[in-house]
């Protein structure tokens, strides 16, 4: 279709990378108006966990909207804000022992990151904010100064301050604890850095190559929050909602951290969502004094509700998610293995994965390869050399075999063992 070279901004980027006209999708499923059938194992990067048109969740909605339910509300209460903060509340909070106050903001994650930011600095009067590297926040001014990605830092235009970097858990290799040196520049009064109000932290880097914070690291990184009275916020807004298994990816480690992002899968069916959570005495906003005309997205209120009430009422889903994640990192290990001369490897935690092919031409490769072959999978990391999977978490066996076994096929055939099929994986048969 010529009117997107014709109008369509040079700023696009996806459309580069899968260049379709596409027009349906269902499930893991998408296909374009040519009629080809495509598997998404990009998932809105991690805003389709439950898969295109959920019909558990289009149902609902289109009740809803059949009965002239409110669409837009700015911050009134509605009947469905209302019923999905009571089963946040019920589903999700209570029964982790978390008790936060839920800020609506603009439905973007760069909108709750900024909300975030700003209300951690306001309540302490501190102005820095410790952020590390290759996390990625947003790219509005306050969350781009946060987020470590030269690329998108380069589009600013103006100085991007108020930030200091510190290296995430990994950066300066295996055995190397760096809370060890946070801990030491915060009690250092001349090391330079000034005490932030907040540290912002991903616990799975997901645009900065599916980095994963050890449990231990995220411990001693509360930990030292704590001792210096900063507080602590965990940017949920890729890896939460279900990714690495549990609701929110933090689970695992049992921190409590004073503030949480969430966005891209909260609204559950695609719909711009946004919220900050916070512990009660953060909560001193006055009134409107972080605004956002779509704050009320009420038709996103709806499926999220429909999303908790569903999935997150027992522990089926966690369960299933664990399961097709150690899938998904068996099939993995095992291209890692036989066609990376040794040079591959593998990431991740819950079905947030992906394998690194150490060089972004050879990841762009594969990925082209296999889009070719029907499957839609990018790259991320600072040189784009992870290949990461992330199809959505409802996805059946039957199409994250068929997805994997075209992710191994495209491996094989760019690494250069076209002949080598690959073997019949039995989904759960192999224990781990
Ligand atoms: C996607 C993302 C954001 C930004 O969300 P937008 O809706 O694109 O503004 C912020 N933080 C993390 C961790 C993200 O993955």
């Amino acid at each position: 279709m010529k009117i997107f070279e014709e109008i369509e901004s040079e700023v696009q980027s996806y459309a580069r990378a899968f260049p379709r006209v596409f027009n349906r999708a269902k499930g893991a499923e998408m296909f374009d108006s040519d009629g080809n059938r495509y598997l998404d194992f990009l998932a809105g990067a991690g805003t389709l966990n439950y898969g295109h048109n959920n019909p558990l969740f289009k149902k609902a909605l289109l009740d809803y909207i059949e009965a002239d339910g409110i669409t837009h509300g700015l911050d009134m209460h509605t009947k469905a804000k209302g019923e999905f903060l009571q089963t946040f509340n019920e589903k999700i909070l209570k029964p982790r022992k978390l008790e936060y106050m839920v800020q609506f903001t603009g439905p973007t994650g760069t909108n709750a990151v900024e909300a975030a930011l700003k209300i951690a600095r306001n309540v302490t009067g501190r102005g820095n904010i410790v952020s590390f590297t290759n996390g990625f926040h947003g790219v509005t001014l306050g969350s781009l100064a946060a987020t470590g990605n030269a690329h998108h830092r380069g589009a600013a235009g103006v100085t991007l301050g108020g930030v200091n970097r510190m290296p995430f858990d990994g950066y300066l290799g295996d055995g190397i604890d760096t809370t060890v040196y946070l801990d030491k520049v915060l009690s250092d009064s001349s090391s330079g850095i000034d005490l932030p109000a907040a540290v912002i932290v991903e616990t799975v880097q997901g645009e900065g190559g599916i980095n994963v914070a050890s449990v231990e690291w995220l411990r001693n990184l509360q930990d030292v929050c704590r001792r210096h009275k900063v507080l602590l916020i965990i940017d949920d807004i890729q890896a939460g909602c279900g990714r690495t298994g549990n609701y929110f990816s933090f689970e695992e480690s049992g921190i409590q951290p004073d503030i949480v992002t969430l966005s891209k899968s909260l609204g559950g069916y695609g719909l711009p969502f946004a919220v900050v959570l916070m512990k009660p005495e953060l909560d001193q906003w006055k009134p409107g004094e972080h605004n956002g005309t779509f704050r009320g997205n009420n038709l996103a209120f709806v499926t999220a509700k429909e999303a908790i009430d569903h999935y997150w009422s027992d522990s089926k889903f966690q369960d299933e998610i664990l399961e097709k994640g150690k899938y998904i990192g068996r099939r993995l290990d095992d291209m890692a293995k036989k066609h990376g001369e040794g040079n591959f490897s593998t990431r991740g935690r819950g079905m947030f994965r992906g394998i690194n092919c150490v060089s972004g031409e050879l990841a762009d490769k594969i990925t082209r390869k296999a889009f070719q072959k029907g499957l839609i999978i990018e790259t991320s990391g600072a040189e784009d050399h992870i290949v990461k999977i992330f199809c959505p978490l409802i996805i059946t066996e039957a199409l994250l075999k068929e997805g994997m076994d075209i992710l191994e096929q495209s491996v094989a055939e760019i690494c250069g063992q076209v002949d080598e099929i690959p073997e019949e994986h039995d989904f759960f048969s192999e224990a781990s």
